[in-house]
This record gives C-alpha cells, structure tokens and sequence, in this order.
C-alpha cells in the first residue's frame, strides 16, 4: 500500500537543484589541498563538474553522475562480451599469498602488489588482476568436457595497484575498476580463434563509443605469454609510446620494437612515426602458463586429460569513462560519448520575475511530454530549477555537464508557433523546433 501511495505522490522529474554535486561547480577550478593537484583536463573537468571528489591518492569517490555513466558503460561492455560467449562472474579481491607464490608473481610483482596480514597472519593481496584466481577455480572443475570450451568467464570488479605515481584522475588509480576476461580452450589454433573474437568485440565496443583507438602490438609483461595486443586511444597526456606506419596497418608499443630505426618492419618501405597514447586494453594469449600450473585440465574427445589454452582480456572501465572525456572534452566542458552521457537533456525554464516567467509550466509539461513519448528519455531528462538564475549562467553550467541536448523554454514557448531552443552541445548546434521537431530530434 505504502508503495503505490509513494509512487502517486513522488514526483519523477530530476530537479538540477537536487543532484547531489558535493564540488561547487563555480568555484572548483583552482588547486586547492582539499581538491588534490589537478594534473589533467579529464580530472579537472570531472571535479569541477562534480563527478568525481579526491579522498586519498589514487582513490576518488565516484559521485552519482559517474555512477550512472559506469552503469552505462557497463551495459555496453556486457553487450559486447556476452555476445561473443561470454559469462559474468564476480570474484573475491582478498587473495591468498599461496595462489600468487605458485605462480611466481608475489616476488615478480614487487611494490605494486598491495599486501596484507589477516588476524591469523597468513599473507594476502589485494588482487591487480585473476589470472591465478580464475585459474584455480577453472582447475576444480573436475567434470569439464572439451563440449563445454571455449570457455569465457569475465567479471567488472575493482582492481588494487599501488602504482609509484597515481595521477590524472580516474586514469591512474590505486584502486580502479576494470573488466577482465579469461578464455578456456582445447588447442592453440581454437585459443587463437578466441583471441580474434574478443579483438574483434573490443574494436566493436569502441566505435559503438566514437571513440578511435588503435589496436598495437604490445609487450607481455610479467603476465607471461606470446602474443598481445594493446587498444590505444591516441592523446597528448597518453603515457605509451606508439610507432605507427604512414604506409601500412604496422602499429606497435615502443617496448616491443629492439630497433631504433624509423623504417617499418612489416612493410619495408613506409616510415614509422611516433604518438602518444593512452592503454584502454589489453589482450593476451597465455598459452598453458597458468593452466600448466594450476592443472586446469578438461577431458578431452579421446576422453583423455589435456590442459587447457588459455587468454586474459582486460579493459579499464574507470580509465575508458575518463579517456573519453579527455579526448572529446573542450577546455571548458565535458563532452560525452552519447552512449555514457549520465543525463541526456537538460530542460532550462525562465528566470523567475522575467518576462517569459509564464513559460515555466511549459518546461515541467515538456519533462514529462518527453518522457511519455520517448521511453528510452525516461530518467534520462533533468529540469533546470535553479530559476533564480539567469538562463545564461544555468547554460554555462549544462555545458560544464555536457547534457547532449539542452532546450531553453524561453519567450518563443509562449508564442504561436510555439519555439524552443536546442542546443546540441557535442556540435555547439543551435536549432529552433516545434514540440514535434523536439521529439523527432530526440
Ligand atoms: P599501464 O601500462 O597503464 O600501467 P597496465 O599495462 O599495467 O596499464 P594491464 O595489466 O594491461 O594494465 O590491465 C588492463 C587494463 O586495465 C589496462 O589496459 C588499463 O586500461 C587498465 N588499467 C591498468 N592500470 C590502471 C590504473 N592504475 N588505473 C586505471 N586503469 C588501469
Ligand atoms: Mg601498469
Ligand atoms: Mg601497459
Ligand atoms: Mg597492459
């Protein structure tokens, strides 16, 4: 009874004046001790916008906006990894040292693994990642049968590192979320086919975003392995070398290249020239590293033991969120990809006491005219109510925010025929439509 009786008197619309912005969006901007160094435009756009709040190095507090980006991104990823197989799990992030010491890396991590002492003082870390993890619970699984490979397990869980130098936001955290996925498979030839499909599903994800990242050759690093990939998002403040052909598709991390010289390795003729950018995945082939040790192990179609091949595939989804934002952002506001944008209209009535004050009521029916017509928009609208401001002053603020569509309800709502003003922000866009072009245009 309580529930239908709240949902009668709730009202839907997001008030501007509610969302919960801790940042004063005016007065954010200047380092202060309390907001931390700002070291990148993504960071201090994040902060200023009340997206993300500084607690201890490395570590943010993800503010609702964030939160509801995340949980966008987050569809997407799942979209695209359960469309080429793949199950979602959630594992623990307490691991046990005896895991990371059968695989050799307690020591190889060195200080970047974050280490603990539980009350029996039996060693634990905080997990940078589940290759030994996944492993290990693959390996107990003592019924699986080469009908039930490949075998893709994923999960979007936070990651701890305590990296030597935290710093531009949400790109280099201490504590960050990221997807990482794990293939299972019953030969090199059938794991190399997964590792295509998973390349394949990650260049889909970041055109799906607009966002144009380049797929490298990569080191392996002490994952161990053969073969690996990076996706990098080219930019200034990126913090990988890259060496691209102007003549062929040769593109490669400076790690992996032993010669200095500028001619291209692939094709012999075009010259490799060098840009910066910023590492959003990771893909490897593994092998029988892990499931060698392990003993991860199916049955195979003679109904004999083999041990499986096996790939690691990770995404940074904090460090996409703040990728994005970096590269499509102006200098004063953020700009979305239109898939992630936490909001994606912004309606701004009249200043009180002006001459178009009447218009008003027309803003709160459009709020609600968009959310009736346009079931994809519900949720998605927020009402500027701030209405002791000026319209200009509210604008400046929206495109701080970065809402996709702005529609001012000024004096041409209450002419005939009615008008509003839209401003699609990702193009800086003016239009003048009726209610009927509006909901067309959205
Ligand atoms: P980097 O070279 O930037 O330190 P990495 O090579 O150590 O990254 P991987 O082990 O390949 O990272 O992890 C998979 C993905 O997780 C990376 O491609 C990146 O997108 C993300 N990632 C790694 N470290 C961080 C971090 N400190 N903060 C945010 N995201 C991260
Ligand atoms: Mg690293
Ligand atoms: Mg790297
Ligand atoms: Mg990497």
């Amino acid at each position: 009874v309580s529930a239908s009786t709240n949902s009668r008197h709730m009202k839907p619309t997001l008030l501007v004046s509610r969302l919960y912005q801790p940042s004063n969006l005016h007065e954010v901007g200047q380092n202060t001790s309390l907001q931390g160094e700002m070291t990148c435009k993504s960071q201090r756009l994040m902060q200023q916008a009340g997206l993300i709040h500084p607690s201890n190095p490395g570590c943010y507090y993800y503010l609702p906006a964030t939160v509801r980006s995340m949980e966008k991104l987050i569809r997407v990823i799942d979209q695209e990894m359960q469309g080429i197989g793949g199950q979602k799990l959630d594992m623990p992030s307490l691991c046990s040292a005896e895991l990371w010491k059968a695989s050799e890396r307690w020591d190889l991590m060195g200080k970047e693994l974050l280490r603990l002492k539980d009350r029996h003082d039996g060693d634990y870390c905080l997990a940078p990642t589940h290759e030994e993890a996944v492993t290990t619970l693959v390996a107990h699984q003592t019924s699986l049968s080469y009908r039930q490979l490949p075998l893709l397990l994923y999960q979007i869980t936070r990651k701890f590192r305590d990296e030597p130098k935290p710093k531009f936001g949400l790109l280099r955290g201490r504590e960050f979320y990221m997807k990482d996925m794990y293939s299972f498979d019953v030969s090199e030839e059938a794991a190399y086919q997964t590792y295509e499909s998973v390349c394949q599903a990650y260049t889909r994800l970041f055109a799906r975003l607009g966002l144009h990242c380049v797929q490298v050759q990569a080191d392996t690093g002490n994952i161990g392995g053969k073969l690996s990939h990076e996706f990098q998002l080219p930019a200034d403040i990126g913090e990988d070398r890259l060496l691209l052909c102007g003549n062929c598709s040769f593109a490669a991390n400076v790690e992996t290249v032993s010669s200095d010289s500028t001619d291209c390795p692939q094709c012999g003729t075009g010259t490799l020239v060098e840009s910066k950018g910023i590492e959003v995945g990771h893909t490897f082939y593994l092998g029988k590293k892990y499931s060698n040790v392990f003993n991860a192990t199916f049955s195979n179609a003679q109904n004999k033991l083999a041990v499986a091949e096996m790939g690691c595939y990770g995404l940074g989804v904090t460090r996409i969120l703040a990728a994005a934002i970096e590269v499509m952002s102006t200098e004063e506001g953020i700009r979305w990809p239109g898939l992630l944008a936490p909001y994606q209209v912004c309606v701004v009535p009249p200043k009180k006491g002006s001459k178009a004050d009447k218009a008003a009521v027309i803003a709160e029916e459009l709020v609600q005219t968009l959310a009736d017509a346009l079931p994809l928009l519900r949720g998605e609208v927020v009402l500027d109510d701030r209405t002791q401001m000026t319209i200009g002053k509210r604008l400046k603020d929206a495109s701080k925010l970065g809402y996709p569509y702005v529609i001012v309800v000024g004096q041409g709502a209450l002419e005939e025929p009615t008008r509003f003003e839209v401003i699609c922000q990702k193009t800086g866009e003016i239009m003048f439509l009726s209610k009927e072009g509006l909901l067309d245009l959205l």
